[in-house]
């Protein structure tokens, strides 16, 4: 066990705490990162499961994501462009498959009309909404209180418009159903992102991928620090004291208590109540954090000899809001002889994949796959679930949002500090929010403000 002192002690060793880090100690602050797990990169994290090279969480990038962009510049990791030639397919709620190209889906000229009034709809309302405060959007509590699905359905009476235009923000990106959130928490979504057609395009959100993986931005930052980073050493309790204007913060943890000036909390809001605050937290905080919780998905690898779906002419992209695999993907690693499709199944579909036993959830997962890509797709070489939602750090993915409400009412007062205590995750991000960007950000900002108190 160590005893050690420091200007800044940072829990949690993802891409936002090792940033956070990064850039403190760039500019002369002393600091040590505790690390529960037994490794750095958080929800990212690029392994080998039997002979196969996969991406289990956080991969690709896209254009608009200029802070992450930087520091893989900086870190001198290079990106490559996800394999995107051919044609995509559809799977209609009757089970119908459709060979497209382009970004909107081949359905009836009436669904498509919906779906297109439905994305004006909601990139006007994100346009009018600043990402750093969308509790300030002029219709917020109207959004705020009524659910995406009903919302959709307030708007549109063509019920598979209103299905894929969910899909894009329900099961693709908070992965809870769309009755689980309000339509504020999507547009704010959508205006994190840009617009709501970005995340429509899945060649501008799923544009790169990271030579080497993610979870080299946070293992090669954690070269820069060295001996800072401590691991296998859940923090238990953040302790802290104020004299005269000067905060002193003590964490305890497995291997390591950390005396400092200042705490970041740099783990999703989900996990704070793991650690015991003296003084305990504020009621704000308290009842605040109720009110976050992660979504559930399982992404799905399957890897085969070649990627045979290319020589058929298709690009590996399908989408179906019916299917148990609603999103599909080529995921082909860089110069790999090999194919491999990643799968999203998401929110309720995921509940009832954890209902079957694991022979029988890959039987039906890869039936799903061979829906969309043909017979080969059932018999991969390599299959993989990343289940994060079974891992004690995490407890779900891709990140949190607030449950029906939740975010007028509390997120003006999600980056508040509680004395020395700072909070710096991507569930937190303005832009880039629930993404790899979104924790760089908030680690590039959490920094910043540390110096300006600090220095
Ligand atoms: C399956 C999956 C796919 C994703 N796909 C993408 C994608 O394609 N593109 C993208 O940009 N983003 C993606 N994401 C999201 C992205 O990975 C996250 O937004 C990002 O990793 C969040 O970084 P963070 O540092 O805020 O939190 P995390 O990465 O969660 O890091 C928090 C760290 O805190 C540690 N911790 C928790 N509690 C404690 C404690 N008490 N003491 C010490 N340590 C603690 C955890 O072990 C973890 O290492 C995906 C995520 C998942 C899970």
């Amino acid at each position: 066990m160590h005893n050690i002192e420091r200007d800044v002690v940072i829990i949690g060793a993802g891409p936002s705490g090792m940033t956070a880090a990064h850039e403190l100690k760039k500019s002369g602050l002393s600091v040590a990162v505790i690390e529960a797990r037994d490794r750095v990169g958080g929800r990212t994290w690029s392994d080998t499961i039997d002979g196969a090279w996969l991406e289990i969480g956080g991969q690709w990038v896209s254009p608009d994501q200029t802070a992450l962009i930087g520091l893989l510049d900086e870190l001198g990791l290079d990106t490559y462009s996800r394999y995107r030639d051919g044609e995509s397919i559809y799977v209609a709620p009757d089970g119908t498959r459709t060979r497209y190209t382009g970004e909107m889906f081949p359905v009836s000229a009436e669904t498509e009309a919906a779906m297109n009034k439905l994305i004006d709809t909601l990139d006007a309302l994100a346009a009018q909404m600043d990402p750093e405060k969308p509790w300030e959007h002029p219709a917020a509590r109207e959004l705020d209180i009524i659910s995406f699905h009903h919302w959709l359905r307030t708007q549109s009476t063509d019920e598979e418009a209103c299905n894929n235009i969910g899909l894009f923000i329900a099961g693709g990106m908070l992965t809870k159903p769309a009755h689980a959130f309000s339509a504020l928490q999507a547009v704010f979504m959508a205006s994190s992102a840009g617009s709501f057609s970005n995340l429509v395009d899945d060649n501008f959100i799923l544009d790169k991928r990271v030579i080497g993986g993610m979870q080299g931005v946070s293992l090669k930052l954690a070269e820069k620090l060295g001996a800072d980073v401590i691991l296998n050493s859940p923090a238990r309790t953040v302790r802290w004291s104020e004299v005269d204007g000067d905060y002193r913060v003590t964490v305890v943890s497995d291997n390591a208590t950390v005396t400092a000036k200042r705490v970041v909390m740099a783990v999703p809001p989900n996990l704070y109540s793991r650690v015991s605050f003296d003084p305990p937290l504020p009621r704000r905080q308290h009842q605040m954090h109720q009110h976050q919780s992660l979504g559930l998905v399982i992404k799905v690898h399957a890897v085969y000899e070649t990627p045979f779906w290319r020589k058929d002419g298709l690009s590996g992209t399908g989408f179906s809001a019916s299917s148990l695999v609603q999103e599909v993907y080529d995921n082909t690693n860089h110069e790999d002889p090999r194919g491999t499709l990643v799968g999203f199944v998401s929110d309720e579909k995921a509940d009832y994949a954890f209902t079957l036993t694991a022979e029988q959830r890959k039987k039906e997962i890869t039936a799903s796959l061979a829906q969309f890509l043909g017979a080969e797709a059932a018999e991969p070489v390599v299959y993989y679930e990343s289940d994060w939602g079974s891992e004690e750090w995490t407890r779900g993915a891709y990140a949190s949002s607030y449950d029906l409400g939740g975010l007028h009412r509390y997120g003006p007062d999600q980056l508040t500090p509680v004395g020395p205590i700072h909070w710096s995750c991507s569930d937190l991000a303005a832009e880039g929010y629930q993404h790899v960007d979104g924790a760089v950000r908030m680690g590039q900002f959490t920094a910043a403000k540390l110096l300006a108190e600090l220095k």
